[in-house]
């Protein structure tokens, strides 16, 4: 027979790897117990038994599991010598969810689990606190009704704020026992009428009621949410355990207390305790706001010993986890236990700061610590900062909870910020506080203000989690979310009103305030110095101009991987000589205005060389159709339409202010005084007939866009196919490029140009640009007198094209993947057209896990890489390839460059940290790896870790 399924786990018994069993606040109360730190005792009910539950259509606990529960109670009564329901010593617990995966705030909890009319009385016995007893008693009364009765907060907060109002109480610390005592009498009156039953009073059918709750919480809006956005599968995370841990209260008098910390600084990573205590109160009453606590350090004046003791628990819990934690304590009369720990959640400065730091006092190592970084979060520290020569006051501050600046309009609830986001707008959340519940708002919003609350408060943790700017306890400011206003002094603040708040200074403005680009941190070098130690892929920026290029340094780039020349043909003193060599009828005519882009171009590169020497440029040749550079066919016929117009127009006003006279000579004569002045010029122009010559300029342009107009220009006339045709334009910038390089090379610049040919599908044509490369590469040599290296090689983009790498690599030297276009090509899909009409709907629905535009397809776009990688390097044993396509800066798109053995990835500046980091980290985890390029046999690693976006 087998043996009885175990769904509960004493906390001596389990530990603190099995996370995905009993959750990450499971698995840690155990580890806590195992090592010897002072955690209450309790149990935890397994994962396994929440999916089960939620399985059954009856919703019925699994059978077996409330035997269990006793049974392990039963050991819990022993441990505390207090016993469940006796009125004479009554043990209280608190029931807590916790999944593997931590998810502040997203599920529910029910704390003083047990209390009823008869066990009251034995706890106010056992405490000698009247007060106490019914405090607790109406906490739970109203935490029961929520979670498990269903009955909304706000209807207890109702009868709560009446009686407050009645007596004059500002904080429910200000009221006594007799109006506890009351409340909780109204509260139960309140589940009576909700429920049409009374409060359950049997401990066990309380706890059961509160365990079915617990896992019902995972399958809450806010839980599916949270988990669909931050993509929390269930091999990551799949049901919730429940926690029964015996109570220890804070709020037992002023030798007790309770707070939330950090064994470091979450913000900005100094080793060094942090956090937030209130004395006597309960937990919720920190992380809920409802009071604002005070800062950790105050404890070290208001009670040196326990001050002590949580330092010295700090730093136990971080010798044994070897990562900043954050954790719950509370101190009961004296004595301090710890009742939760987690891995903190840190926002990017702070990860970054204690990586170094944690290396640099042995604590890890240095793989470590740039695995403990997640790379995406390093684009929080390039956010905008505030303009620090902005000198305008802030109309409130508050307590800065997470940094970086933004500006958004007002909006008062979470649904209306989802509303307002969707339609594109920039928003700030304000809130008194916010709870698990707005979570969707803070997704919509660029920033969050809440008037109450800490830095541990809910708002504070969701938003640093998120890396949004956020701005707690704002005390100056009161909200009124019923009347859709915020008052400040006499300042009133609507909906809709755009302010900017500074999460980094706590300081909230008026208006939009200019902000200025973030400076890199030393901390930030080193680790990525390290990552650059690490990697074997190179990490190179997409960069068009010398600006670009001086911040892509800046950033650590190590060289340009695609220099896209159109965006210099744009350029406004270029584009009308661009033009006029579309429009010309001759090669001659075009030829005349090439030459006259020559030595634009010239100094374009050599700008370029001189700003990366002595690192890679690589510039790719025209690529766009080049009807792009004309206006469009509508545009012209408007225009032309305008022009004929002229004549009867001027020749209109002339009689326009004959009409006036006749009908209104007030008027007539103000359109006289008015016209006068120009009348005569306005004449004299149409006369001139200057508009017929224009005229016929705008239609010979015509004509020539609608020469060029194609039914699909995206796979019409353009790159390479462009060279065919006109190989004069790409002969223009060949001999731009290498005699900018031999200019550098003159001046003693060291240069590395690489010549990139793009939309290539055979190798003919990359054949055909190489003769004329090689022609104008001996003019050159020979006007300047030296050689000129370069490396000539072709985009990838074409299907065909890696289909045929083997004879592309006869020519090309290297070869850089494009793949958004080698992604429309295999999908069939046009970007544009994808991404606004269906994309979403095969997200939403599963047909494509994410956007192949953004996260490479790995099973298709990606099986295509590998093949012409492989087919390439047989060809040239040593090619270099790279990825210029935006795919090349997203980290999972980065780890499968680096596993099929790519040389290099290019991205966009800002993203070039997250790729270097992103690079050293797929060296790291490059054994665990799998990836199948023919199916049946992978190519490395014991564990399946592809993230593909197709399914
Ligand atoms: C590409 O296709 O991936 C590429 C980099 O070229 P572009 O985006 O300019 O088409
Ligand atoms: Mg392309």
């Amino acid at each position: 027979m087998d043996a009885p399924l175990k769904f509960v786990y004493d906390f001596i018994e389990g530990d603190g790897s099995q996370k995905l069993l009993l959750g990450g606040k499971g698995a840690n109360l155990c580890e806590m117990t195992r090592i010897g730190l002072n955690v209450p005792p309790g149990f935890v009910i397994s994962t396994q038994a929440c999916l089960s539950y939620l399985d059954d259509p009856q919703r019925n606990l699994p059978s077996g599991l409330m035997n269990e529960v006793r049974q392990h109670m039963k050991a819990l009564e022993d441990a505390t010598g207090k016993r469940l329901g006796d009125p004479e010593n009554p043990l209280l617990v608190s029931v807590r969810s916790g999944s593997a995966i931590s998810m502040p705030g997203m599920m529910d909890t029910i704390l003083n689990l047990g209390l009823n009319a008869k066990t009251l009385a034995g706890l106010i016995k056992q405490t000698g606190n009247e007060r106490f007893g019914y405090d607790s008693y109406r906490r739970f009364i109203q935490l029961f009704g929520k979670v498990a009765l269903g009955i909304p907060d706000e209807a207890f907060d109702a009868e709560f704020n009446a009686i407050k109002a009645r007596v004059g109480a500002k904080a429910d610390i200000d009221l006594g026992a007799a109006e506890l005592k009351e409340t909780a009498e109204r509260f139960l009156a309140l589940v009576r009428e909700r429920t049409g039953r009374p409060f359950p009073e049997d401990p066990y059918e309380q706890l059961e009621l509160a365990i079915k709750a617990v896992f019902n919480s995972w399958m809450g809006r806010r839980a599916i949410d949270y988990r669909r956005q931050f993509n929390i599968t269930k091999d990551i995370a799949n049901g919730t355990a429940v926690n029964v841990v015996a109570m220890v209260f804070g709020n037992l008098g002023n030798d007790s207390a309770t707070g939330v910390a950090f064994t470091r600084n979450p913000e900005t990573g100094e080793n060094r305790l942090y956090g937030e205590y209130l004395v006597n109160a309960q937990g919720e009453d920190v992380v809920a706001g409802i009071r604002t606590p005070k800062p950790i350090q105050e404890m070290e004046r208001e009670m040196p010993d326990l001050y002590r003791q949580l330092d010295d628990l700090r730093q136990r819990l971080e010798a044994h986890y070897r990562e900043v934690q954050d954790f719950e304590f509370t101190i009961e009369r004296g004595t301090l236990y710890c009742l939760q720990t987690r891995n903190g959640k840190l926002n990017a400065v702070a990860r970054v700061r204690t990586s170094v730091e944690m290396v640099q006092e042995g604590l890890i190592s240095r793989e470590e610590a740039l695995l403990r970084i997640e790379p995406k979060s390093l684009e929080q520290l390039l956010f905008p900062r505030l303009d620090p020569a902005y000198k305008h006051d802030p109309f409130v501050r508050g307590i800065p909870a997470s940094p970086g600046a933004a500006a958004g309009r007002v909006v008062f609830d979470a649904d209306k910020a989802e509303a307002q986001g969707r339609l594109g707008e920039l928003v700030i959340l304000v809130r008194e506080e916010t709870k698990p519940e707005d979570i969707h708002g803070f997704f919509a919003a660029q920033g969050v203000l809440t008037s109450r609350g800490g830095k541990t408060s809910h708002a504070a943790v969701v938003a640093r989690g998120m890396g949004k700017p956020c701005v707690v306890g704002a005390e100056g400011m009161l909200v009124d979310v019923n009347l859709r206003k915020a008052f400040v002094g006499d300042l009133v603040l609507h909906e809709g009103d755009m302010i900017t708040i500074d999460g980094s200074t706590g300081n909230v403005y008026q208006g939009q305030i200019p902000t200025v680009e973030a400076e890199f941190s030393k901390e930030l070098e080193t680790v990525l110095s390290w990552a650059d130690e690490i990697a074997q892929l190179k990490v190179m920026a997409n960069a068009d101009t010398p600006a670009d290029a001086a911040r892509a340094l800046k950033y650590g780039a190590m060289g340009i991987g695609l220099a896209r020349t159109e965006r210099m043909f744009n350029a406004s003193d270029r584009l009308p000589i661009v033009v006029d060599m579309i429009l010309a009828d001759t090669t001659e005519e075009r030829q005349a205005n090439l030459d006259r882009l020559l030595p634009i171009q010239r100094s374009d590169f050599k700008n370029l060389f001189k700003v990366m020497a002595p690192r890679p440029v690589t510039i790719r040749l025209l690529d766009p159709p080049i009807h792009e550079f004309l206006p469009s066919e509508r545009q012209l016929m408007d225009e032309i339409e305008r022009l004929r117009h002229l004549h009867a127009t001027v020749e209109g006003m002339e009689t326009l202010a004959d009409a006036l006279r006749m009908l209104d000579p007030g008027l007539h004569q103000e359109y006289v005084n008015g016209v006068e002045p120009i009348q005569s010029r306005l004449s004299q122009l149409k006369n001139s007939n200057i508009d017929a010559q224009v005229i016929a300029e705008k239609e010979t342009m015509l004509r020539k866009v609608r020469a060029l107009q194609e039914t699909n220009p995206m796979l019409g006339h353009r790159g390479v196919r462009l060279a065919i045709t006109y190989p004069e334009i790409y002969r223009m910038q060949v001999q731009a490029i290498l005699e900018a390089a031999a200019e550098c090379i003159k001046e003693g610049v060291e240069v590395c140009p690489e010549i990139m040919v793009p939309q290539v599908s055979t190798a003919r044509e990359l054949e055909f640009v190489k003769r004329h490369v090689d022609e104008i590469k001996a003019q050159v040599e020979e006007h300047y007198g030296i050689q000129v290296p370069f490396r000539f090689g072709t985009m990838m983009e074409v299907v065909r094209a890696c289909m045929r790498a083997g004879e592309m690599a006869k020519i090309a030297e290297f070869f850089s993947f494009g793949t958004n276009d080698l992604t429309q090509a295999t999908f069939s899909f046009s970007r544009e057209d994808a991404e606004n009409k269906f994309l979403p709907l095969y997200n939403e629905i599963g047909i494509l896990r994410d956007n192949p535009f953004e996260i490479l397809d790995v099973n298709g776009v990606g099986r295509l890489m590998a093949i012409a990688v492989d087919w390439g390097r047989k060809a040239r044993p040593g090619l270099k390839v790279g990825i210029c396509g935006e795919q090349g800066g997203q980290p999972d798109s980065i780890r499968f460059c680096h596993h099929i053995g790519l040389d290099y990835v290019s991205c966009s500046a800002p993203r070039v940290p997250v790729a270097r980091l992103s690079a050293a980290q797929a060296k790291l985890l490059e054994k665990k790896y799998r990836f199948e390029l023919i199916p049946g046999k992978a190519t490395e690693g014991p564990q399946p870790v592809v993230r593909d976006v197709s399914l």
